[in-house]
Formats: C-alpha cells, sequence, structure tokens
C-alpha cells in the first residue's frame, strides 16, 4: 500500500456580515470574514491538506483570488476539484483530522453537520472525520478575534 500523507492551514480576517461558512455549514455569528469566496477556512484548510499530499501545489495556485470565476464561490467545489485529484492519481482518503482555531463563535452545535458535510464530500465514513475546536487562550490574531485559522491533516491510500 502506498500512503501520502497532507497538511493544510488557513486564516481568514474577520469583516462585516452576519454568518461564517465553516465546513460547508452556515453558522451565525456577529461578523462575517474578509474572502473573495466564501470564506470557508476548514474547507480551505482540507483542500490544501488533499494538495499537499499529492504535491499538487496550493488552493491559491488552483484558484486565484484575481480569477472572478471563485467570487463568493462555494467552497465545496474546491474539495471537490482536489478530490478530482485525488481519484485521478489512483488514491482515496483514509481518514483527515481538522481543527478550527476560534475564540468565537462556539463550534459544538455545528460539529455534528460540519463533520457530516465533511464526511460526503470526501466520500468517508463519519468514523473517519476528526474535527476539533480550540481557542488560542486570548492570544494573537485568533486570541484578539481579528480572525478564524483552521488546520487540516489527510492521509491518502492507494
Ligand atoms: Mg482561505
Amino acid at each position: 500500500m502506498s500512503l501520502r500523507i497532507g497538511q493544510g492551514f488557513d486564516v481568514h480576517a474577520f469583516g462585516p456580515g452576519d454568518h461564517l461558512m465553516l465546513g460547508g455549514v452556515r453558522v451565525p455569528h456577529e461578523y462575517g470574514v474578509v474572502a473573495h469566496s466564501d470564506g470557508d477556512v476548514l474547507l480551505h484548510a482540507l483542500t490544501d491538506a488533499l494538495l499537499g499530499a499529492l504535491a499538487l501545489g496550493d488552493i491559491g495556485q488552483w484558484f486565484p483570488p484575481s480569477d472572478p470565476r471563485w467570487a463568493d464561490a462555494d467552497s465545496s467545489q474546491f474539495v471537490a476539484a482536489a478530490m478530482n485529484a485525488v481519484g485521478e492519481h489512483g488514491y482515496r482518503v483514509n481518514n483527515v483530522d481538522l481543527t478550527l482555531l476560534a475564540e468565537a463563535p462556539k463550534i459544538a452545535p455545528h460539529s455534528a453537520a460540519m463533520r457530516a458535510r465533511i464526511a460526503e464530500l470526501l466520500d468517508l465514513d463519519l468514523s473517519r472525520v476528526g474535527l476539533k475546536a480550540t481557542t488560542t487562550e486570548g492570544l494573537g490574531l485568533v486570541g484578539r478575534r481579528e480572525g478564524i485559522a483552521a488546520q487540516a491533516i489527510v492521509l491518502l491510500c492507494h
């Protein structure tokens, strides 16, 4: 069996708005995020992890923010494109582990829906989709509530 591991990281600044898209789920919040697409940090980190596992560059190369096609884009299409590449290279996802870094909003009420959506996008059993959330104890850009960040790790197998 051939294995490939990939990791991804993303940050978006908070801006005007009333919700965040996180893991493909609409989460009400006192801010939105500044982004060209829908600004879904979790799906952006996941896309980069999938691309990274195959050494295929990053989401910015695949979906340039300068391209009007991706304005307000549903980020699930970025994951879908990366999953196409995974399939074309003869791999499938074994499991993913995701961490959201935020002081607010509270993720727990939405985590089941996020995991279900991510499992669907990756064609995975729910038991193979890890999702965690942490604050940064008031420190740094997340702690100052300037924005939200996410990390993803994926394992692909052949
Ligand atoms: Mg992003």
